[in-house]
């Protein structure tokens, strides 16, 4: 997968993307990423990506022409194709692992990252394909969710992960439910014990565990995800259990 990154702080991108998996997708080739300085692509004497709102008002808009050149010049490297171009912003369709996973399907994604008050409406109409939220709330500029975009999707590329790094079992994957709970050694902490199931050696008896566990988890804390998670009859029938012990806590 290509990324190209265009933002006016470069080093903020490049701060994080030298590490941990961001970084081993690099030096594996499952990810070649171009991080592009949109001031690099100003042309007046002071080099200015942004300018004052027409119509007046508080903040400033990030300007057409450099997000433009920028976005152009980093497409003319690979003549032929168009990556899918995203615009982050609080205003986008929201981030979460399904349009995760539509998004590392494709093999070149192009994010813009806004400051002030936003960009150009220009941009916009006809730079951008796909606007996306991190989340409902206001961050200063766009590099930490194109960070977070970035991240999700490396992660899904085939290869990235190790054999002990699954993302089948992980919270919002296939089946759609969070995951159960982890432990490791000791078994014994300040008193707080492993459940005794897990130091069983009993793989059947931890499978169902950590089903049930993902269930009582998924009930409690996002109940909404349970309407269109994948359930077995086996899973139906759990559920029905820990409804009625979540009842009788209630
Ligand atoms: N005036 C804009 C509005 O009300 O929608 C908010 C602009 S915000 C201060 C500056 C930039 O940060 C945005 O252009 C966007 O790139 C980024 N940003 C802020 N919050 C975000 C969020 N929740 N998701 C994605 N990008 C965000």
């Amino acid at each position: 997968m290509r990324v190209d990154i265009l933002t006016i702080f470069p080093e903020m991108i490049q701060a994080v993307v030298g590490c941990s998996i961001l970084k081993r997708a690099q030096d594996k080739g499952a990810l070649t990423l171009a991080v592009w300085n949109i001031r690099d692509f100003a042309r007046d004497r002071h080099r200015s990506t942004d300018d004052y709102p027409y119509g007046g008002g508080a903040g400033m808009v990030m300007k057409p022409e450099p997000a433009f050149e920028a976005a152009e010049t980093a497409m003319a490297a690979e003549p032929g194709r168009r990556p899918h171009v995203i615009l982050t912003t609080p205003q986008g369709r929201r981030l979460d692992q399904d349009v995760v996973r539509g998004l590392a399907q494709r093999d070149w994604l192009m994010i813009l990252c806004g400051h002030y008050e936003g960009v150009d409406e220009r941009i916009r109409e006809h730079l951008v394909d796909d606007e996306i939220s991190i989340g409902d709330y206001v961050l200063t500029g766009g590099e930490l969710p194109a960070l977070i975009i970035l991240d999700a999707v490396t992660r899904l590329q085939p290869d990235v992960l190790g054999s002990e790094e699954s993302v089948v079992e992980e919270s919002f994957s296939e089946d759609g439910l969070l995951e159960y709970p982890h432990y490791t050694r000791p078994a014994e902490f300040r008193g707080w014990n492993v459940p005794g199931v897990l130091l069983s050696g009993h793989h059947g008896e931890v499978s169902r565990w950590r089903r049930r566990e993902s269930l009582r988890r998924t009930l409690k804390r996002r109940p909404d995800l349970l309407e269109r998670a994948k359930l077995s009859a086996e899973d139906a029938r759990m559920l029905v259990e820990l409804k009625e012990e979540h009842d009788e806590h209630d």
